[in-house]
């Protein structure tokens, strides 16, 4: 009888699998050799490397063509490696080394991915970060081909198994038959890494950076997987396994429940619609939120594509990205959010010196203002997007009307310039405003009529109404988003919002909390977006209450004076419907009571 042998990764992918090990043995590739090219043959080197990329190419080219629908995500990274196979940073750089060091056009290659990867592994965004990931899977591709070994297969695979991989690489994971794949087990990857996103919108539990994973288990071993904890049990024991088939059961149980409630509309019981949308940072993130029931994309966050480097992104850059989004959303709405930076996003190709309170500084729609030319580059890029998508534009931290209009001004100047170079765009969508400065709230009835709706960053807008720091742990505590003065907050805008007939949306993280819901909805909100993991329970909640009623609920608490008041009234209330219809066992496979459901969030 094998020991039990419990190993700590990182969890990948929630859910719990168990079955038999799967091994993929990578063919050794790994001891490349250095040795010296005579001068007359250093063109033939050369040659030997283009032609490796050029099989490689057509290897990635035949395996998109190939790729089942179900693998989409997969498409457009092996898109980006297609790219990344003729990147100045790699194709020119090793073909520059097998030229100045006269070496093997191997060793070089070894040499350029070694040192790419190690500057992509220094960087602060884990996103970043795992991109040497790709920098990786690309040479790894370019050297087989050199070497003349073959790429794992596995096409071939016939029976439910555990994949136990050192890494799996975006072309390896796309020719896997889904039906034959219980988990995956890695050696290396964390949370940001491509096996992760593609297991977390394959669904499939994923276990990732055990270090030894492949070291230590063999082929056929019995495994569980448990994603949603990062434990992987090698030879569990039969107790073992009784306990974690129940807690499989359980969890596949609640979350084919919530999924299929997260597919229906949002409508209240007494027939009100309330569109629920996701918040996202990255292009990736777009399918999580399809995935978990998001109508649309109601903040897209577009400060990542300018952190982590030393210029400014381009115009097509950008508009690369966003139609990223607009190719998976179709004709889904995006509200794409301008610049917000500086604050607690320092930017690294920022000029400026280190302020001493960034939240009050040149953040976001100040320091767009302040750059006029790299404000427009982005504003050119979102009314050109939005000639394909149903795109909505909105402005953050604006504290006065002489902000939003210049913002505007601006916007035009984008959309006359475009017309001027002849491009396709579209210079009449909805114009929005981030409320998240108190300012706003008490100018709302005059802002309102230059813009076609609110969002209520309520983030941002607790912050300063509180004069708390929201990074600051040692103040957390008085961040309470049912303070009566928030609740009035909301009310005087939204009031506003609703004489002029427009539109009033909440994008902070308070939208994604179920016990919010009925005074949001009371409020007269249209529309929340969140985090997508959220939108399931939301949209749960949304369906078990009544607009009618939490019309007159807000009525009744007005003369609430403190957020515990609030709170009180909105458990005695509410308190039933969420303990019975939306909270009875976690996504996390133990049962959890809400407020540590609320914590994990
Ligand atoms: C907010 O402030 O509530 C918001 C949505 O913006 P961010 O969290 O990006 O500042
Ligand atoms: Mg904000």
């Amino acid at each position: 009888m094998k020991k039990e042998t419990h190993l700590k990764g990182i969890s990948g992918s929630p859910g719990i699998c168990i079955g038999r090990a799967y091994l993929v043995d990578h063919e050794g590739v790994d001891v490349v050799e250095r040795y010296f090219i005579d001068p007359k043959d250093v063109q033939k080197e050369k040659n030997r490397f283009k032609h490796a990329v050029q099989r490689a190419t057509e290897e990635l080219k035949t395996i998109i063509k190939n790729i089942s629908k179900v693998y989409f995500r997969h498409a457009q990274i092996l898109e980006t490696h297609v790219h990344l196979l003729r990147d100045k940073m790699l194709y020119e750089k090793t073909l520059s080394v097998i030229e100045k060091e006269r070496v093997n056009a191997e060793w070089a290659l070894k040499k350029v991915v070694s040192e790419t990867q190690a500057g992509f592994k220094e960087m602060e965004d884990p996103y970043l970060r795992e991109r040497a990931a790709d920098i990786a899977h690309v040479g790894h591709r370019i050297m087989l081909n050199l070497v003349g070994a073959n790429p794992v297969n596995l096409e071939n695979i016939d029976k439910r198994v555990i994949l136990v991989a050192r890494e799996l690489t975006p072309a390896e994971t796309s020719q896997i038959q889904l039906e034959w794949i219980r988990g995956f087990v890695t050696d290396y990857g964390g949370a940001a890494s491509h096996t992760s996103i593609i297991a977390r919108s394959l669904q499939i539990p994923a276990v990732l950076g055990l270090e030894n994973a492949t070291a230590t288990i063999k082929n056929e071993d019995i495994l569980i997987v448990d994603g949603s904890d990062g434990l992987v049990i090698l030879h569990p024991k039969q107790e073992t396994l009784k306990v974690y088939k129940q807690k499989k059961d359980r969890y596949e149980a609640r979350a084919a429940q919530l999924i299929r409630s997260s597919k229906a509309a949002a409508v209240t019981i007494d027939g009100h619609p309330v569109s629920v949308m996701g918040n996202i940072e990255l292009p990736e993130e777009v399918v999580a939120v399809l995935d978990h029931g998001g109508e649309g994309i109601g903040l897209y966050r577009t400060e990542f594509q300018y952190l982590n480097r030393p210029d400014f992104p381009s115009e097509e850059e950008l508009f690369e990205k966003y139609k990223d989004v607009v190719d998976v959303m179709g004709d889904r709405p995006i509200t794409i959010r301008t610049l917000d930076i500086n604050g607690e996003k320092a930017i690294s190709s920022s000029r400026s010196e280190m302020e001493k309170n960034p939240a009050l500084g040149l953040r976001a729609i100040r320091f767009c203002l302040e750059y006029p030319e790299v404000f427009k580059v982005q504003l050119r890029a979102i009314l050109r997007v939005a000639k394909i998508g149903n795109v909505k534009i909105l402005f953050p931290m604006i504290s006065c009307m002489d902000e939003l209009l210049a913002a505007k001004k601006l916007l035009k100047e984008a959309a006359q310039s475009l017309e001027k170079d002849g491009l396709p765009y579209d210079g009449n969508i909805p114009i929005g405003l981030l409320v998240e400065v108190p300012a706003a709230v008490t100018m709302a009835d005059v802002l309102i009529r230059e813009v076609d709706f609110f969002s209520f960053g309520t983030n941002d807008l607790i912050q300063y109404a509180f004069a708390i720091d929201r990074g600051n742990a040692r103040v957390a505590h008085l961040y309470r988003p049912l303070h009566p003065v928030v609740i009035r907050m909301l009310k005087k805008a939204m009031d506003a919002v609703i004489q002029n007939g427009k539109k009033g949306i909440i994008c902070g993280e308070m939208a994604g909390d179920p016990l919010h819901i009925p005074l949001l909805l009371g409020l007269g909100i249209d529309e929340l977006s969140m985090n997508s993991q959220c939108i399931p329970l939301v949209k749960r909640m949304i369906q078990q209450v009544s607009l009618q009623e939490s019309r007159a609920f807000v009525q009744s608490i007005r003369n609430e004076t403190t957020a515990k008041g609030v709170r009180a009234r909105v458990l005695e209330r509410y308190g039933d419907v969420l303990k019975n219809g939306i909270m009875t066992e976690g996504l996390h496979g133990d049962p959890i009571p809400l407020k540590q459901a609320k914590e994990k969030r």
